[in-house]
């Protein structure tokens, strides 16, 4: 069987290195915002090239806190996309922020700059463009517009660690950035994490205290918080793992080409990667007018494939006819024509080949 992601890999390939941190973890008998949630959030900082890391309890949280940050208040409107993970509008509403939902661009399935201004409110207050799948979105094009009419921005990164914009990885091109390290991401841990990173360091001591009821030091609350932190075990498996971020990365790109390559004279509408980027591939996403067939055609040969996602947030029961959005022309097209192919960066040789050998089959 071939899963679409496969975390077991990701925990087998250093197994040895995750045990052993686990352990010392155990035996310290310090669990919540200790040394290894302090040593993260620095080396994931670095990593990103920001300055500040600040842990979360999940992408979700990740964002909401990052827009308390901005003093994001009950009633400012925040621009964001329907074709994402319900999460990023979920996470705007936990705050009782109001969501408006642009469509996305054709090429890249990320939000599209140019639906801004008819989005735009005397209510709106900042924009969360989403790099989905692992591209990265029109940041140049997107902060010129926030700049312009003096609103926030926010990244959600959540499916992006390691992607670029002109060899700048993301998570440096707006006020504060998002990610989460659930299991399947780019970078996972064995349960729910996120992390918040930010080049103001008064932004990273509010996040701090917003991750911990308002503390700015122990039972002593200067403003109201949640209790949104980090585990000291997930921050010690995540330190090991961030160790291999690199190469996951380069691999996962490594196995894109392959199916680019392979998949080029197909019937399918292949990744487009926009000119000065890189596309850390946290999912490799096809458009195929056969979708449900391809699907189950690679499913009778044990491949497993995802669709991200069913259905737009815009047309989903909690949401629909609730929210102010842009024409979804592409977001609604889309929706029944892609599919997510397994890519993670254990999969063998084999595994590719035998990917690339049933879409080949069933195309052939
Ligand atoms: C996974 C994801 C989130 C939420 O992250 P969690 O850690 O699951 O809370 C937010 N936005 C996008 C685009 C995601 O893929």
């Amino acid at each position: 069987m071939i899963l679409t992601s496969d975390p077991g890999a990701a925990y087998r390939a250093h197994q040895g290195e995750i045990d052993q941190a686990i352990k010392t973890v155990l035996e310290s008998g310090w669990y919540v915002l200790g040394e290894n949630v302090t040593a993260f959030e620095q080396e994931f900082a670095n990593w990103c090239g920001v300055d500040f890391g600040v842990g979360v309890a999940s992408g979700t949280d990740a964002i909401s806190l990052a827009l308390r940050a901005l003093d994001i208040v009950p009633g400012d409107e925040v621009i964001t996309v329907s074709h994402t993970a319900v999460p990023t509008v979920a996470a705007v509403e936990a705050i009782g922020a109001v969501p408006v939902l642009a469509d996305v661009d054709a090429d890249t399935y990320t939000l599209d700059p140019d639906q801004l201004s008819g989005l735009l409110s005397a209510r709106t207050k900042a924009i969360l463009p989403v790099h989905l799948y692992g591209h990265p979105c029109d940041m140049q094009t997107i902060s010129a517009f926030a700049n312009g009419h003096g609103l926030a921005v926010v990244e959600d990164c959540a499916q992006a660690h390691g992607a670029t914009i002109d060899g700048q990885k993301v998570g440096g091109f707006s006020d504060v950035a998002c990610f989460s390290l659930f299991p399947t991401k780019n970078l996972g841990g064995i349960g729910d994490g996120g992390i918040v990173v930010t080049n103001d360091s008064l932004i990273a001591d509010k996040l701090r205290r917003l991750r911990q009821y308002g503390w700015d030091r122990p039972q002593h609350s200067i403003q109201t918080g949640l209790c949104s932190r980090l585990d000291e075990l997930q921050a010690a498996i995540l330190r090991v793992k961030l160790r291999y971020l690199d190469d996951d990365i380069k691999r996962r790109q490594e196995i894109a080409d392959i199916y680019n390559q392979a998949f080029s004279q197909y019937q399918l509408e292949l990744p487009v990667v926009r000119s000065g980027c890189t596309h850390s591939y946290h999912l490799y996403v096809v458009q195929s007018s056969r979708r449900e067939a391809l699907r189950g055609f690679l499913e009778q040969r044990e491949i497993i494939s995802g669709i991200h996602y069913p259905q737009p947030v815009h047309t989903q029961p909690a949401y629909a006819g609730r929210l102010a959005t842009g024409t979804m022309a592409i977001t609604d097209k889309i929706s029944p024509l892609i599919l997510s192919l397994p890519l993670y960066p254990q999969m063998s040789a084999g595994d590719i080949e035998s990917v690339v050998s049933a879409v080949s089959e069933f195309f052939g």
